[in-house]
């Protein structure tokens, strides 16, 4: 007798980066999960002849703004622009398109590739009178026009700047339109908060490119406040996305520290700062999940604001924090002793000191097992550091693919000692670390093929090697992407593995990324993305609904 499941796979090349079992060729799938490999007397109610496709696991993304990502598919697309006048072209056309008063959003624009900053009195001229919003790829510096400068009091003084944030003016003290970091959050109230329903729709679109490029999960690092967060009820702009049917990838909510408040619960239960109702990472099921707080101790390299112990090569500058240290720290011990684990947000090695004083302080104080605390980013690390991150258990969550489409910049901006060491990887590993895959999407590019290529390269766009020492091999990338990665989400007993028991979340590959040339590991094709074995991206003929 035979025993029939949902789904099999046939003719595959199944890499199961499980290593008590590591290739197979038949997968079945049955009630969303893996129920076995290469098992015979099984027949499937659906089949799939894979016709020799290599299936991994699929992929996930450890840190990227989704949201954010699907708001700038339709907003104006300022990516790859090497001129500033095309850049006020484009404003210009969309201008056109909308009515006087509408807002003229546009992102991904790139100072050092269009020779400076937009200037707010040509973005005036080329909106018409129309507010402008332009955010720089980097994410930590926003361009507004004079429109928004009035509104925001800058222009009569009235404004007052937050901590951590800069109004750029230049040498008559006049405002150019260029806010850094912390001071992007004073154009927030006059777009925060967007409605659910059309955060929802970009959460769609979002999800739609991903499930194309084999990303079955990903975290979505800073939601419900701060610049990166979209709206105090952002949650439920995914939980509508996933009611939807439009949410094909299962996702991790970090809320921002400004999000968590303080909580009113019996003195005994420590429960001194959180969400209401005491949600708390870890709340949620295996498609929409609450994970880490997050924090930004410092800002960007590109836009030298990260904190550094030593100052960027071509400014007399350390960059700086984002806060008071002692809010930082405050709220870092807070949310762990109220049984958050904590993402930091730390690029330069002076922030990154500060993280690993306060997590260490954090363990002393309140001991919690498996707290998992990691630092997003840790572009910027010494050797001792490195050692105490292990020692401590601090996972960091670095992105490669920086290292292609900023890696010039930040040399530039560090120096070539520092710059060897950027977004390191087998020093980590080395070290006894993992190291999750992830892509800080929209502010690099997210296919994980990509980031797998980027970590076996480390290739920066202009044809340097930016840390050999550092290159991994493919099949320690690929972990990353789908082993590490589900292991930072605190989800490894579910995910990360083709293993039976584990959720049927798999992607069929057109090639065999481990066997060929590097160059070709990020425009492999992704035949096929299936999650709990329902097809989300493939040929029509495979969308069954089982
Ligand atoms: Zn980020």
């Amino acid at each position: 007798m035979s025993f029939e499941v949902d789904l099999l796979v046939h003719n595959a090349s199944i890499l199961t980066m499980d290593d008590g079992r590591p290739s197979a060729h038949t997968l079945a799938v049955h009630h969303g999960r893996v129920f076995a490999l290469d098992e015979a007397g099984l027949h499937g109610r659906a089949e799939l002849d894979a016709q020799g496709a290599t299936v991994v696991p699929g992929f996930g993304d450890a840190h990227n703004h989704m949201a954010w990502f699907g708001q700038s598919l339709s907003s104006v697309d300022l990516t790859g622009l090497d001129q500033l006048g095309e850049l006020y072209d484009r404003v210009a056309e969309r201008a056109r398109t909308l009515p006087p008063d509408a807002f003229v959003m546009g992102a991904g624009y790139d100072d050092t590739a269009i020779g400076g900053h937009p200037h707010r009195r040509a973005l005036d001229k080329a909106a018409g009178g129309r507010p402008v919003v332009l955010r720089h790829r980097s994410g930590h510096v926003t361009t507004v026009n004079s429109q928004v400068l009035e509104r925001l009091g800058v222009l009569d003084g009235s404004a007052e700047v937050p901590t951590g944030g800069v109004v750029v003016r230049d040498e008559h003290g006049d405002p150019t339109g260029t806010l850094e970091e912390q001071a992007q959050n004073l154009v927030n109230p006059l777009l925060v908060p967007y409605p659910t329903g059309e955060l929802a729709e970009a959460i769609g679109r979002a999800s739609a490119v991903y499930a194309a490029e084999g990303l079955t999960h990903v975290t979505e690092c800073g939601i419900g406040g701060g610049w990166v967060g979209r709206t105090p009820v952002e949650l439920a702009a995914y939980q509508r996305a996933r009611d939807a049917g439009t949410l094909t990838v299962r996702v991790q909510l970090m809320p921002v520290a400004d999000a968590l408040h303080p909580l009113s619960a019996h003195p005994e239960d420590n429960l001194n700062r959180g969400l209401d109702l005491g949600l708390c990472t870890g709340f949620g099921d295996d498609r929409l999940r609450i994970g880490p707080m997050k924090i930004f101790m410092d800002g960007s390299l590109v836009a030298r604001t990260a904190a550094m112990l030593a100052p960027f090569c071509d400014r007399h500058s350390h960059g700086y924090l984002q806060d008071d240290p002692e809010l930082l720290r405050t709220q870092i011990l807070d949310a762990h002793a109220s049984g958050w684990r904590v993402a930091a947000h730390a690029i330069g090695d002076a922030a990154i000191d500060l993280a690993l004083d306060v997590f260490a302080e954090a363990q002393r104080r309140h001991p919690r097992p498996d707290a998992r605390p990691r630092i997003e980013h840790a572009a910027v690390t010494n050797p001792a550091q490195i050692s105490r991150m292990a020692e401590l258990g601090v996972t960091p969550v670095p992105q490669a693919r920086f290292l292609y489409e900023l890696g010039d910049t930040m040399a530039a901006a560090i120096g070539p000692d520092r710059a060897a060491g950027l977004y390191r990887h087998a020093a980590f590993l080395r070290a006894g670390l993992r190291v999750p895959g992830s892509s800080d999407r929209p502010v690099a590019a997210g296919a994980p093929l990509l980031g797998i290529q980027s970590m076996v390269q480390r290739l920066t766009s202009g044809g340097a090697v930016l840390g050999p020492d550092e290159r991994v091999d493919v099949l320690t990338a690929l972990r990353a992407y789908t082993v590490d990665a589900a292991w930072i989400a605190g989800e490894e007993h579910s995910r990360g593995t083709l293993t039976p028991g584990k959720l049927a979340d798999f992607v069929l590959l057109g090639d065999d990324i481990t066997t060929i040339h590097a160059d070709q590991i990020g425009s492999t094709e992704v035949i096929a993305t299936f999650l709990g074995g329902t097809c989300v991206h493939g040929p029509r003929e495979w969308y069954w609904s089982l």
